[in-house]
C-alpha cells in the first residue's frame, strides 16, 4: 500500500513518514501543493494525506484538481483548526475524511486503515478490456477462452496497464509501480518486460492491446 503525504512542515512530514513506514506502508512526501499534485497524477497511490495550508497550491486546490483528473483514491484532509467551514469545504471537494491538527498518530493510522478498507471494498475484482479478462483477486488472465500463463511480475505489469487503460504510462512510472524502484533512464528492463508480456498477451491474437507510444511509453487499449 502506497501513501502520499503532502505536508510542508518538515517535522510533521518526517514524523508521518516514519510512522507509516514502521506500520508497513510505502510512504512518499511532497513538500508543496504543486509537487504533490504532480505526484498524485503520475503515480498510483492508494491514499493521500493532504494538508490544507500548503505553499504553491493549497490543499483544497490540489484536491479539486486531482478529482477533476479522475484520481479517486481516498484523501485524508488535515486542517489546522477545527473550523467547520474548512472541513465542509474539504469534504465538498471530495475528501473522504479529515483530522484536526494536532492529532495523535494512532488516530491518523486508524483513519488511514479504515479508508483503505473501504476502498478495498469498492475496487473492481475483474477488469474486462475487449476479450481480455483480468481477475485481480484470483490472479488469472484470459483472452477469450484462452488462459494466459503469466509470471507474477507479468501479471503485475498487465494489471497496471489494464487498471489505467487508455492512459500512456512512461517507463519510469511502470518501473516505480511494478518494481517499486527507479531504473536508470537508459535501462531497458521495462522494454524487455513489455516485450515478454506481449508475446503472451498479444502475439497469438488478432486484436493487439498493448501499444508503444514513441518517446512516451506504453498504453493498453482496444483500438
Ligand atoms: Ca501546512
Amino acid at each position: 500500500m502506497r501513501i502520499l503525504i503532502i505536508e510542508d512542515e518538515g517535522k510533521a512530514a518526517a514524523f508521518l513518514h516514519k510512522g507509516l513506514t514502521e506500520s508497513g506502508f510505502i510512504a512518499d512526501v511532497a513538500e508543496n501543493g504543486e509537487d504533490g499534485l504532480f505526484k498524485v497524477l503520475s503515480l498510483d497511490y492508494d491514499l493521500v494525506i493532504l494538508d490544507a495550508m500548503l505553499p504553491r497550491k493549497d490543499g483544497w486546490t490540489v484536491l479539486a484538481q486531482m478529482r477533476q483528473q479522475h484520481r479517486s483514491m481516498p484523501v485524508l484532509f488535515l486542517t489546522a483548526r477545527d473550523a467547520v467551514s474548512d472541513r465542509v469545504k474539504g469534504l465538498e471537494l471530495g475528501a473522504d475524511d479529515y483530522l484536526v491538527k494536532p492529532y495523535a498518530f494512532t488516530e491518523l493510522l486508524a483513519r488511514v486503515r479504515a479508508l483503505l478498507r473501504r476502498r478495498g471494498e469498492r475496487q473492481p475484482e475483474v477488469l474486462q478490456i475487449a476479450d481480455l479478462r483480468l481477475d485481480l483477486v484470483g490472479h488469472r488472465a484470459n483472452r477469450g477462452d484462452a488462459r494466459l500463463e503469466l509470471a507474477p511480475k507479468e501479471f503485475a505489469l498487465l494489471s497496471l496497464l489494464s487498471r489505467r487503460q487508455g492512459e500512456v504510462l512512461s517507463r519510469l512510472v511502470i518501473a516505480e509501480q511494478v518494481w517499486d524502484m527507479n531504473f536508470d533512464s537508459d535501462s531497458n528492463v521495462v522494454d524487455v518486460a513489455v516485450r515478454r508480456l506481449r508475446r503472451k498477451v498479444d502475439d497469438p491474437f488478432a486484436v493487439k492491446l498493448i501499444h508503444t507510444v514513441r518517446g512516451m511509453g506504453y498504453v493498453l487499449e482496444a483500438r
